[in-house]
């Protein structure tokens, strides 16, 4: 995506990062890019890359950086080809610590595109025990639910797709604790590292769904719309 500029959502495993970038990508001309999502795509082969993110991702523990940047840099590459006319991407769950923000500023410095803004989604630990414990994902199309807080329209079927609704295999009470003990210690630092640039918006994500989404908007359209922060507005 030369010359683009792109958003990052940071935020704990649960504070509905997937359930907002789906809502808001398409309003920002943005495309929602999730590397958790790219990875539970590719573990649906039946081979031995898929065999080895599986060891990792069902424990709950992140996939190694080299093979995770590959992963997302193909993608990325993919996205241009396919949405030329869009401003960027909407980054959900990368860069998870600092040797992948380092990355990110590496490959996106090679193609001159700019990060506009980092949005930060926060919400306390007992209410995302309760969002993780609770949630369900499309099995085809990667659509986010929750049982009581985002109901489908038809029980246990995608309101988007149709296909099955399942539980993921990560969200077990040990892989939730590891992931948010994983997210306070490598991931909440990176708000530092962004904050010194000026980039970071907080918002309260322990809102209802559209609160969230009005949120979100009213911070980043008048940041995309300024030509410093996102030159190929
Ligand atoms: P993340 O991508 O940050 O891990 P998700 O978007 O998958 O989070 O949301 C986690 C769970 O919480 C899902 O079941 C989702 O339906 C639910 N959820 C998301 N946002 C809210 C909200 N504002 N209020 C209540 N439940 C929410
Ligand atoms: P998520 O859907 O964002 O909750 O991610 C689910 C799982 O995918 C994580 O627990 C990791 O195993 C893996 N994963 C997703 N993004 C990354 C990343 N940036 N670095 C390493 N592992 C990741």
């Amino acid at each position: 995506m030369a010359g683009k500029c792109h958003v990052i959502l940071i935020g704990p495993q649960g504070s509905g990062k997937g359930t907002q970038a789906a809502r808001v990508a398409p309003r920002l001309r943005l495309v929602h890019v999730a590397t958790g999502e790219l990875f539970r795509q590719l573990m649906t082969r039946d081979d031995e890359l898929a065999r080895e993110v599986r060891r990792y991702y069902d424990r709950g523990e992140l996939v190694p950086d080299e093979l995770t940047l590959r992963v997302l840099v193909d993608h990325l590459e993919r996205v241009e080809r396919e949405h030329p006319g869009a401003r960027g991407a909407l980054l959900d769950g990368y860069p998870r610590n600092r040797a992948q923000a380092e990355a990110l500023d590496r490959v996106l410095g090679e193609r001159s595109d700019a990060i506009a803004a980092v949005v930060h989604l926060v919400v306390p630990r007992a209410v995302l025990i309760e969002r993780l414990s609770g949630r369900l994902v499309c099995s085809t199309c990667g659509a986010t639910y929750h049982v009581h807080f985002n109901p489908p329209l038809v029980e246990g079927r995608c309101d988007r797709c149709g296909a099955a609704l399942v539980q993921r295999s990560d969200d077990t009470p040990e892989a939730i604790a590891r992931r948010l003990d994983t997210y306070e210690q490598q991931t909440a630092p990176l708000l530092d590292y962004y904050r010194q640039r000026g980039l970071v918006v907080d918002i309260d994500g322990n809102q209802p769904i559209d609160a969230v989404t009005s949120a979100i908007l009213a911070a980043l359209e008048p940041v995309l719309a300024e030509p410093h922060r996102c030159p190929s507005s």
